[in-house]
């Protein structure tokens, strides 16, 4: 097992991990990983193409039937074991994330716990997944219905959340008895391997979750749709790529669970609690600089406290610490990668020259080369690039709005539909929006709505299925129905 020390506080595995081994590519490659917030590359990993993928299949589809044998109490105890070793060593699989990603390191440190608590809460429904019994129409017959793993499971996941989005993948996978092929995505390949090193320990049997990196997703992920032996396909990432692999599936007729890009509406009402308001629009706008599908991307505000808004949300923003993840105190780290410095830029551009103002910063930040300072804008209207486009950045439009049914109609006039947020003291008004708002997910007075028990997962083109929570098991649940005949004497 070929490991990196130099750039780490714990060994980092830089091979593939299939069937139980570590193994370099066929033709030795590898590709590059880049600390984003230095420009420093940290690491060479084995870069796998089709042949290592196919291996990967055939050691899933050979792992399947044992692990499906298993019982829910084995399942349980060793996805426990999981859990705990990833919380052993939570700070160290944390500094490896920042310097993958970026994002500062309390939210690194953050995200392997609530990775973690996907294990944990999905050891716990490994030992639930229960069948049903029906009345009959016969006397002479009874009908059972039980619940079987759908099989092997592919995962394709993106780099703003490394460890979590593949945890509460593999947690509901391997406990309802499916085996899983990963493939991380390039720019943070590490949190993925680690996750696999940790798995190894906690005694995944070979075969059945393998990490397959790769600097060729195109490649890789045609392999895995168009396997006949690749039973399901979970992916979340950019809603474009989403349609490319439901198209890539629909041959050999997978199951597909999506979870795609995001536009939440942030809507704060003139009777709501300024202070959680303001609060919560910090959180859901800034973590991990604006890069997560969940984050506020259009923060409509009422006429009468929209100036008070405005204000005090462009006082706290002025405040955020831009620097390194790893510089204590750290608040908004760099951008992923130039692409999305670029569309930030660009965003921030095309609203300014469409009339919106710069309430606060506005341009790159001089922390390094990927770093833009959190930005707020004003007077933003909603037929802008930013109010239509996800935009993954640390820009927060501000839109004003004068009533209810209208902030409604704007909210939901989008494709995406994944979360959005209201603040308001109107128990009436809650509750008309939330049931009004045509997305997956709508928090209340919270900006903040991610956890393992809950449903996670958009309607429209923000995604198909739900992950974490008791829903998460059935994407990787086939339903049998027996009926058992001939009971009569
Ligand atoms: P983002 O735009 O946020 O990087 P992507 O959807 O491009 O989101 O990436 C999410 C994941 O999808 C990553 O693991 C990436 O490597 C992978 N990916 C990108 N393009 C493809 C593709 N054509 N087929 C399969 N996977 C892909």
């Amino acid at each position: 097992m070929k490991e990196q020390t130099d750039n780490f506080p714990i060994p980092v595995p830089m091979q593939a991990f299939i069937d139980g081994q570590w193994l370099d590519a066929d033709d030795g490659g590898v590709f590059e990983v880049t600390n984003p917030s230095t420009g420093t590359v940290i690491a060479q990993v084995a870069d796998c193409g089709v042949a290592e993928t196919l291996r990967a299949i055939a050691a899933a589809k050979a792992a399947q039937a044992g692990w499906a044998k298993t019982t829910a109490q084995e399942r349980s105890t060793i996805l426990r074991r999981w859990r705990d070793l990833m919380v052993a060593q939570a700070d160290e699989l944390a500094l490896v994330l920042t310097r993958e990603n970026g994002k500062p390191l309390a939210e690194a440190k953050g995200e392997i716990l609530y990775g973690a608590a996907y294990l944990e809460w999905f050891a716990e429904e490994a030992r639930r997944i229960y069948g049903d019994t029906i009345p009959s129409p016969s006397p002479t017959s009874r009908i059972v219905v039980i619940k079987q793993p759908v099989g092997v499971c592919a995962a394709i996941t993106p780099w703003n959340f490394p460890n979590a989005m593949l945890m509460r993948k593999a947690g509901a996978a391997l406990a309802a008895g499916c085996t899983m092929i990963a493939k991380p995505a390039e720019d943070t390949p590490l949190s993925a391997l680690l996750a696999a090193k940790l798995a190894q320990d906690a005694g995944v049997p070979p075969g059945v979750f393998s990490v397959i990196p790769t600097s060729n997703a195109a490649q890789v992920g045609r392999v895995l749709t168009s396997s006949p032996d690749v039973s399901k396909i979970t992916f979340t990432g950019s809603t474009n790529v989403g349609r490319i692999l439901l198209k890539q599936s629909a041959e050999t007729i997978k199951k597909v669970s999506l979870e795609l890009g995001g536009n939440a509406p942030f809507i704060v009402f003139d009777d709501a609690n300024l202070d959680a308001a303001l609060q919560g629009a910090m959180v859901a706008k800034y973590r991990n600089a604006g890069q997560t599908c969940v984050c506020a991307n259009r923060i409509y505000v009422q006429r009468g406290i929209y100036a008070d808004f405005a204000r005090r949300f462009t006082e706290r923003v002025r405040a955020l610490k831009v620097a390194d993840g790893e510089v204590p105190g750290a608040e908004i780290g760099p951008l992923i990668n130039v692409a999305g410095l670029e569309k930030t830029e660009r965003l921030l551009q095309s609203a300014v020259s469409a009339g919106a103002e710069v309430l606060c910063g506005g341009s790159p930040d001089n922390a390094g080369a990927l770093f833009y300072k959190p930005t707020v804008l004003g007077q933003v209207t909603t037929d802008m690039d930013i109010a239509r486009e996800e935009i993954f950045g640390p820009l927060a439009p501000l839109i004003m709005f004068d009533d209810e049914e209208e902030v409604i109609a704007m909210a939901n006039d989008t494709d995406y539909g994944l979360a959005a947020y209201a603040y308001t003291n109107d128990l009436g008004r809650a509750w008309r929006v939330g049931e009004g708002l045509e997305y997956g997910m709508v928090g209340i007075n919270e900006g903040l709505i991610s956890n393992p028990v809950a449903p996670f997962g958009g309607v429209k083109q923000s995604g198909l299925g739900r992950e974490g929570s008791h829903y998460g098991l059935d994407d990787y649940l086939e339903i049998k129905y027996m009926l058992m005949g001939g009971l009569g004497r």
